[in-house]
């Protein structure tokens, strides 16, 4: 089992900004910019090239809806859609899943890979989650 069932499962804590039946988005616990969240279908596909038609149409709309939250939380001028398939594309938990990345001038988005994790505290993560479960209203 990876990190993301445990996660959807509510074994271990996440900040979750939205889910519904399929799909759960939360925060990443490295955020390379504030927001970034990644996007997770339920089922665990582990990567790209074994997602259903079903699953991915989905996510692509969850994408949209998360995005839009984003862009509306922090004034976005623009945002990154990433993902990850095999160890050798930077993969690292194989589970499905889609970064949401939210762009600033002058941010760190080049330090995608580095750990972010001390960049803000739980509280902070806390304030983001709100801010984006805020925005989808
Ligand atoms: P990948 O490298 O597979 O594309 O992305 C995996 C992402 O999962 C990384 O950005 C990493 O920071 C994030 N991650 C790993 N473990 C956890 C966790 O326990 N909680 C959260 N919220 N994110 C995690």
């Amino acid at each position: 089992m990876t990190i993301f069932e445990r996660i959807i499962n509510r074994e271990i804590p996440s900040n979750i900004v939205y889910e519904d039946d399929y799909t759960i988005a939360f925060l990443d616990l490295s955020q390379v910019t504030k927001g970034h969240t990644l996007v997770v279908p339920k089922k665990a596909f582990p990567d790209l090239f074994s997602l259903d038609d079903e699953t991915s149409a989905h996510l692509l709309k969850v994408c949209v809806l998360v995005a839009t939250a984003l862009k509306k939380a922090f004034n976005l001028e623009g945002l990154n859609l990433v993902n990850n398939n095999g160890t050798i594309a930077g993969q690292s938990v194989f589970h499905f899943h889609i970064h949401l990345i939210p762009r600033y001038p002058n941010d760190d988005y080049l330090m995608v890979g580095v750990n972010h994790q001390s960049k803000y505290t739980e509280y902070d993560l806390n304030q983001i989650k709100q801010a984006i479960i805020e925005a989808q209203s």
